[in-house]
């Protein structure tokens, strides 16, 4: 204890702290709250030291938290860490626009009373997925839960019948088997990893089942192998055991993507033409919006879904709203070319490799060797996983500098930039990074340099 006190003594005080720093960008309550916390696990030390470095070193941590543009230089276009899809200047200004407004959100300009919300968008997303009603949530495990909560409360139907080779893990925290459980289903897993057969399903169904579940393996793929029943079989099957099949599409083409990528995504529209009852898949991979989950199919369960008590806790606000009602207008317009997500993966090589040789027009004479290189753009976001789009790249090496510190630098450059690590060299894929940003690359690296 007298160690302890005697450390105290050599600690500054917050106010003291505060003074030394000097101007800090960050609001005052959340630097001293930082500074407290500092200090708190400092005194804990047994010989406290470079105390102001440990307090501003947590600073430029905190401070590098902050939600703030990055450069990708990976060539995942819909990458999950950085946002998924970025938005068209159209879906963007539609945003701005209902942000700053007053709306109709939930008000019938005909009747002049209360409305219904997203009534547009929804007949809009019916169309768009050939259904015959749809709704939007949060993201699709918002969709999935809500799906699977209202099925299984229909006690004694609990059981929810899939395959061994769906029990699969989408991203970060999210297993189809928690997610079942802990919506009250009781997991009736049919067949193994690497094949199931329609027997296999059909011994399954009894008075107990719920629904047959769906999950399309959007990250990864099988080959070999492999067997498993299509919608048209399973779909035969659940009618005639009067249950629903419902189908987690994930990433939620709604276009042929075998047009710009070697493999093809099944569509809401052809999955539910099959016979599935509902789909579910993102807003904000393949359709390019923003972070939401679709739910489309039969009205009487969009009906019943909108009406459980969940739903309301999943609900989109406006700002959401009215950006996915831009993106769907865009896909029913055929302006893909305007969700930007998608037309960053039909920029034709040739752009990029001006862009490059503009890039590196303004490096010479800079003590780094960059070079053009050739990339392999990927889709992302759990989706096309097969799918590699060639790209162009700016390869950066650095004699004194290793490779990962190289990549731990541009990381802290002004706007981030992160590439990735190959060849002993530091590349950056040109497709993800905005024409706009070139600039901005050219200078970070430079300062680097
Ligand atoms: C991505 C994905 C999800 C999760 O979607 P979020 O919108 O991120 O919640 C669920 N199921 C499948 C098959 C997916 O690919």
């Amino acid at each position: 204890m007298i160690r302890k006190s005697q450390n105290l003594r050599e600690i500054p005080s917050v106010d003291k702290i505060l003074r030394q720093l000097g101007e800090i960008d960050l609001p005052r309550p959340a630097l001293v709250a930082l500074i407290r916390r500092e200090l708190a696990k400092i005194r804990r030390e047994k010989n406290p030291r470079d105390v102001i470095a440990k307090i501003q070193s947590a600073i430029e941590n905190l401070r590098r938290d902050r939600i703030q543009t990055i450069i990708n230089g990976t060539g995942i276009i819909i990458h999950t860490n950085f946002g998924r899809s970025p938005l068209g200047e159209k879906v963007v200004e539609a945003i701005a626009t209902a942000a700053s407004n007053y709306t109709n959100l939930e008000y019938d300009l005909n009747g002049g009373e209360r409305g219904v919300r997203a009534n547009y968008l929804e007949h809009n997303l019916a169309v768009l997925c050939g259904a015959e009603a749809g709704t939007i949530v949060n993201n699709c495990a918002a969709a999935l839960v809500l799906i699977l909560r209202h099925f299984v409360s229909k006690r004694p139907r609990r059981e929810v019948v899939i395959s061994r080779g769906e029990l699969v893990q989408i991203g970060g925290g999210f297993r189809i088997p928690e997610i079942l459980q802990s919506s009250g289903a009781i997991l009736r897993e049919v067949g193994t990893t690497n094949k199931t057969t329609l027997e296999d399903y059909r011994n399954a169904l009894n008075e107990k089942t719920a629904m047959i579940l769906h999950v399309h393996r959007s990250n990864f793929f099988m080959k070999g192998f492999v067997e498993s029943p299509n919608i048209q079989q399973l779909a035969t099957i659940a009618d005639k055991a009067k249950v629903p099949l419902i189908a987690d599409l994930g990433s939620g083409a709604v276009f042929d993507t075998s047009t710009f990528a070697g493999e093809k995504e099944p569509t809401p529209a052809e999955t539910l033409k099959h016979g599935a009852s509902l789909v579910c898949f993102s807003g904000d991979k393949l359709l390019g919006g923003p972070q939401t989950g679709i739910i489309a199919g039969r009205a009487d369960h969009v009906a019943a879904l909108k009406k459980d008590p969940f739903f309301r806790a999943l609900r989109c606000d406006k700002i959401v709203l009215s950006a996915m009602q831009t993106t769907v207008d865009l896909h029913l317009a055929g302006e893909e070319n305007q969700i930007a997500s998608l037309a960053m993966a039909r920029i034709p090589l040739a752009k990029l490799k001006d862009r490059a040789e503009q890039i590196l027009i303004a490096f010479s004479g800079l003590p780094l060797s960059a070079k053009i290189g050739a990339g392999k753009s990927q889709i992302g976001g759990g989706s096309l996983p097969r799918t590699e789009i060639p790209s162009i790249t700016i390869e950066l090496r650095a004699t004194k500098i290793r490779p990962n510190d190289l990549s731990a630098r541009l990381r802290a450059a002004t706007p981030p930039i992160i590439g990735y690590v190959a060849d002993d060299a530091v590349k950056i894929d040109l497709r993800t990074v905005f024409p706009h940003q070139d600039a901005m690359l050219i200078s970070a690296i430079k300062s680097i340099a």
